[in-house]
């Protein structure tokens, strides 16, 4: 499963076991979350938003994931999302691409009032301090991206945003209007380049992006493919970035034991 959440796993567990004053709090309780709105966003992919009982799911960090539980037929399924809203929005939502078995009940079958069940927030793909970002994003592996773009903007940052949006086609685009609304408003800081119909950016792309930006730190989340191809640009482009950080969107669901405060 995904390498990072484990490294950090482990370094809780380690930080515990060698009792080094790191204050962890237990995130092993599943707690009630309940569905508030469903919205769908292309014809495969519908938003979900919580009510939690627990205001403590607000405390999360921009593209933090929550690892959820449902019962579908009286089997309980365990899996992780990316929240795609930000921690300065009102509200806990995440955004879910029909696939399987929980997606199926959250594109088909979930209705407002439904009560799932959560951990708390997790992760550390994070946002690390930049005056520069580029985001690479594929399909769904814009929700993380999504939050993180809101929050930078939300609170008014004064970094450059640059985000690469490859999709299959416009219509399959997840929170095309909504992106294009924020790139209106905050035109300044905020470019984005829509990569569709197969058209997909090359290294080219990337070496233009590099003439005129200089230490950017980069996050990409999306396919296989798009995560290869993108670090190999990136590498190629010779520069002194900072490794790309990447979320893996593995099958399941990511364990978690504690959040380190
Ligand atoms: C950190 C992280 C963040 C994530 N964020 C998001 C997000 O924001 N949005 C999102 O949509 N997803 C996200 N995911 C993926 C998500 O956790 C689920 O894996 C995904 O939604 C599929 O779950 P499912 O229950 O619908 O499908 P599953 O039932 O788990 O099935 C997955 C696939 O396996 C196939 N399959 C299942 N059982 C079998 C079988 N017995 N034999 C053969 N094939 C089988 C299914 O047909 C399907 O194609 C994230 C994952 C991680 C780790």
């Amino acid at each position: 499963v995904c390498g990072t959440e484990i490294k950090e796993t482990e370094e809780v567990l380690d930080a515990i076991y060698h009792r080094n004053k790191t204050l962890v709090i237990d995130n092993t309780n599943y707690q009630d979350l309940i569905i508030s709105k469903l919205v769908k966003e292309t014809s495969d992919t519908v938003s979900v938003y919580f009510e939690p009982t627990n205001k403590d799911f607000y405390n999360f960090e921009a593209a933090q994931y929550v690892n959820i539980r449902v019962k579908l037929n009286g089997k309980i399924c365990d899996r992780t999302f990316s929240l795609s809203s930000s921690p300065l929005d009102q509200f806990l939502r995440i955004t879910v691409k029909l696939n399987g078995d929980v997606s199926h009940y959250f594109y088909n079958q979930a209705k407002v009032g439904d009560t799932i069940q959560s951990l708390l927030p997790v992760g550390d793909y994070v946002l690390k301090p930049s005056n520069n970002y580029l985001f690479v994003a594929g399909g769904s592996g814009i929700t993380p991206i999504y939050s993180m773009i809101r929050t930078l903007l939300l609170s008014n940052t004064k970094s450059k945003i640059t985000l690469f949006y490859s999709n299959k086609t416009t219509e399959s685009t997840i929170f095309l209007q909504e992106l294009d609304d924020l790139e209106k408003q905050f035109s300044n800081p905020l470019t984005i380049k829509h990569f569709v119909n197969g058209n997909r950016f090359n290294s080219s792309d990337f070496a233009e992006y590099a003439k005129v930006n200089t230490n950017f730190e980069s996050y990409i989340c999306g396919p296989l493919s798009l995560k290869v191809a993108s670090k190999k640009y990136l590498e190629e482009l010779n520069t002194d970035q900072s490794v790309a950080h990447t979320e893996d969107f593995v099958d399941g669901f990511v364990p978690m034991f504690g959040i380190r405060i």
